[in-house]
């Protein structure tokens, strides 16, 4: 049986997958930072793992993701965002941002790759955003993490293409889960208008390029950028 690790499996976007994957066959192992009882819930609906961890600290990460080998893939996910202007953010909110996003994501690679190196194959999939391609106002500290997330995609998959290994990055447009939650009926309609396709995405839109990326049906694809945002950024 294949292995999957979702890091934010607690959460809207990271639970479609963990449960796409369920469905694709893979034992999946959620991991949550503060969200217990979501991830337990998830596990038990479908049968898989909970490991909790904060994404941000190395140590943390390196003794959890050892403590669960040969995982096929790694799906990075875990995010936090803030809409505040860049001269007014908070410097703790800013390297939280960049601490949770980016530098998590290296961690948790880092930490999952020697084995994948070793048995010379493995899957890495990065959860960036569209504001990662074309950049979104007042949510500078959260354009630069996840343009440093397409960047590192592309970076690492030319160091363990030779290994085997893939690693691809998705751009989710707007989807509907808590991290849109502070956005009023007014803004949303507004933000509605901008997507071509005149709709919001869903999680299952992203845990679906997830199982198309992890497929075999991509095996020639590696250091690509998946945009899945109803045609908002093209
Ligand atoms: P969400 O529902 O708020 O979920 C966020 C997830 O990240 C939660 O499971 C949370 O876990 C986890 N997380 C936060 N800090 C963590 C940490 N330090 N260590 C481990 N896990 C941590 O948000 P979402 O919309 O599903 O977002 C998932 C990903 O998609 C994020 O990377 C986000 O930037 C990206 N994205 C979302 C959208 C969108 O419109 N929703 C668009 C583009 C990209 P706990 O609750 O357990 O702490």
């Amino acid at each position: 049986m294949k292995t999957a690790l979702v890091t934010g499996g607690s959460g809207g976007i990271g639970a479609a997958i963990c449960r796409r994957l369920a469905s694709e066959g893979y034992f999946v192992y959620i991991n949550y930072n503060s969200s217990k009882e979501k991830a337990e819930n998830l596990a038990s609906e479908i049968g898989g793992q909970t490991i909790c961890f904060d994404v941000s600290d190395n140590s943390a990460v390196k003794i959890a993701i050892e403590s669960i080998s040969d995982i096929d893939l790694l799906v990075n996910n875990a995010g936090v965002s803030e809409i505040e202007l860049f001269t007014s953010i908070k410097q703790e909110n800013s390297d939280r941002i960049l601490d949770i996003n980016l530098k998590g994501t290296l961690n948790c690679a880092r930490a999952i790759l020697p084995p994948m190196i070793n048995k010379k194959s493995g899957n890495i999939i990065n959860i960036s955003s569209m504001w990662g391609q074309c950049g979104a106002s007042c949510e500078v500290d959260y354009s630069a993490s996840k343009a440093g997330i397409i960047g590192f995609t592309k970076a690492l998959a030319k160091e363990v293409a030779p290994s085997g290994i893939r690693v691809n990055c998705i751009a989710p447009g707007f989807i509907m889960t808590e991290m849109n939650s502070r956005f009023s009926k007014e803004d949303l309609e507004l933000i509605r208008e901008d997507i071509p396709l005149g709709i919001f995405g869903e999680p299952r839109h992203i845990a679906d390029a997830v199982a198309f990326l992890a497929s075999d049906q991509a095996e020639y694809i590696t250091g690509q950028v998946l945009a899945v945002n109803g045609g908002m950024v093209i």
